[in-house]
């Protein structure tokens, strides 16, 4: 009977599907080029210009026409005459004719007549100590092809060229990148403004003294964090007491502030004192309630006065995996973010694993050993157990339908930590 139940259940690549089909991009602002490491962007960008932007040399050395060095050998190097001196920053003025060469730096625009540059080490300048003038000669002893050691005009990039496509997340590369054009400001979304409170008659926030019978709230903590890591705002709002008024007089505060979804803790299940879902139900619509998952199962997904709400189970090892299955698509989605797939690990367990059939979530060590990933659980598997979040580095899942994994089987891991 058990098991019918669980089937029942809607399924979590289902739910995923269905939360995310309830959510569009926010809108676009503009901001500083250097405030966008994280941000997405709202539209291609297309190059403003060139890359490089004009003919450079890729060597310290001479800029020479590549056909005098025709029969230049160790027994007969060719002697030409150095008659300009190119440091970066300037348009020279100079032309190279046969028989003649310029000193260039590396970035040095190459002069009109030169079509190759010969490294300072392939000449019989030894060294050359900075500030110190050219010699009036040089001699080669290697042949050099056209356009070796030139950095051409447009190779890189292509005026007009699409380089950054709408709904990439932005990193320090794109940063370089936009900031290589001349970009100073650029348009992206706007940060998604999330809305978060714990419910809980028991809940204390880090601080206050313990009580008989009460507990530390974890929830908010981590979810405004994971929030804040998802580049997303995060708006705090006071636990809600375990009655139908409270609840009610916080959602209505969260709804005056404007917020773009909801996310509540605790108070979804069959507990007597669970009103986020009866209020959900009363004021506004449940969506889904409940997924074939563990931890996690008693989600919930509706819309509050129109806004998107996801109520997270009470405890904090399921919020936080509710939060990563869930809420972190719909939030990518929010931020105008392309789907994308999760990094995911396949690793082999090297122990049996049991499970109950529903999607599990466990927490493990994997760990890279004989040219594989490898895994192992982790921590008391306890849905109340946040230290095994931190004694495990990832989330190991078992597929559902599963009751028992021998050992050797292999299961995509969610890393927890970026590196091992
Ligand atoms: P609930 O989902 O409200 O039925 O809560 C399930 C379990 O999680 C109970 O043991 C709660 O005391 C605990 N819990 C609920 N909310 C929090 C929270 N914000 N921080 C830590 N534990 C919580
Ligand atoms: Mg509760």
């Amino acid at each position: 009977l058990e098991l019918n139940d669980l089937s029942k259940l809607t399924s979590v690549s289902n739910a995923i599907t269905k939360i995310l089909s309830d959510f569009k991009s926010v809108g676009t602002e503009i901001i500083s080029v250097r405030q966008s490491n994280g941000r997405v962007l709202a539209k291609d960008f297309y190059a403003w210009i060139e890359s490089p932007i004009f003919d450079n040399s890729a060597m310290d050395g001479f800029a020479i026409q590549a056909e005098d060095t025709l029969n230049a050998s160790e027994a007969e190097p060719i002697c030409l005459r150095v008659i300009a001196d190119i440091p970066t920053g300037i348009n020279p003025s100079a032309n190279i004719r046969s028989g003649e060469a310029a000193r260039v730096v590396t970035g040095a625009v190459i002069p009109t007549g030169a079509d190759a540059v010969v490294p300072v080490e392939d000449t019989n300048i030894r060294q050359w100590k900075p500030g110190s003038k050219p010699t009036t000669k040089i001699f080669i002893s290697k042949k050099l092809v056209k356009g070796q050691h030139i950095r051409p005009k447009g190779q890189y990039i292509k005026k007009a060229e699409k380089l950054i496509q709408v709904g990439k997340r932005l990193r320090p590369q794109h940063v370089g990148l936009l900031a290589s054009q001349g970009v100073r400001e650029i348009e992206v979304f706007r940060k998604p403004r999330i809305a978060l409170f714990s419910t809980g008659d028991e809940l204390l926030s880090a601080g206050e003294p313990l009580e008989p019978g009460k507990i530390y709230d974890t929830n908010s903590y981590t979810l405004e964090t994971l929030i804040h890591e998802n580049h997303c705002e995060a708006h705090r709002f006071k636990t809600s007491a375990d009655t139908e008024e409270d609840v009610r007089s916080v959602l209505k505060e969260v709804i005056n502030e404007g917020t773009d979804l909801i996310i509540t803790s605790g108070g979804v299940s069959m507990g007597a004192f669970d009103f986020i879902r009866s209020v959900i139900e009363k004021d506004g619509e449940v969506k889904l309630w409940r997924v074939n998952m563990r931890p996690g199962k008693p989600l919930l997904f509706g819309t509050y006065k129109e806004v998107p709400i996801v109520g997270l189970p009470g405890n904090p090892v399921s919020a936080f995996i509710g939060f990563e299955v869930f809420i972190k698509p719909a939030l990518n989605k929010l931020s105008g973010n392309r789907p994308s797939r999760r990094l995911a690990v396949k690793v082999r367990m090297i122990e049996d694993v049991k499970s109950d059939g529903r999607e599990s979530y466990l927490r493990a060590h994997v760990f890279y050993k004989d040219g594989e990933w490898k895994g192992s659980l982790k921590g008391h598997q306890g849905s109340g157990n946040i230290f095994s979040l931190v004694q495990a580095n990832a989330l190991v899942i078992i597929p559902t339908g599963i009751k028992r994994l021998p050992a050797n089987s292999f299961v995509d891991a969610w890393m927890l930590d970026r590196q091992l």
